[in-house]
């Protein structure tokens, strides 16, 4: 999923609507002090657990709140797990990223292309 540290993802927030965040149920405060939520939490199998709302029809997780493709923000930000840490937005490292590109797609956004993200030159000067 999603990581909404940056304001492209702050104005997106599709894929936290999209897919299902699966987690290691190490990566809860049940497991790990610090960690998600348990109670953000349900069970998925003996190892896995999801974050709630990401398994409904349509997914949408608990902890995504305001408007998609407009405004959004994650209210366990730092919390969150690394399936959404990890989850990097189409071209923010120089590559796509297919699953970006689908869950905008399916919430109506076009996908992001290389000039969303600053160039090395654009970058405002020290002072
Ligand atoms: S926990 Fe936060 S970053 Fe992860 S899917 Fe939910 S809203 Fe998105
Ligand atoms: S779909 Fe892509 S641009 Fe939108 S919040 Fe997720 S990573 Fe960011």
């Amino acid at each position: 999923m999603a990581e909404i540290s940056n304001n492209i993802c702050c104005e997106c927030g599709a894929c936290c609507a999209y897919f299902r965040a699966s987690i290691y149920w190490g990566e809860t405060d049940e497991a790990t002090p610090g960690g998600i939520p348990m109670e953000m939490c349900e069970k998925l199998n003996d190892f896995f657990v999801f974050i709630k709302g990401t398994n409904d029809v349509p997914p949408r997780c608990s902890a995504l709140m305001g408007i998609i493709g407009k405004s959004v923000h994650c209210s366990i930000y730092d919390k969150r797990a690394s399936v959404c840490r990890e989850f990097t937005p189409s071209w923010e490292n120089g590559e796509p990223n297919p699953r970006c590109d689908k869950a905008r797609a399916a919430h109506g956004l076009e996908p992001l292309t290389p000039n969303h993200w600053p160039k090395p030159g654009n970058f405002p000067k020290a002072a």
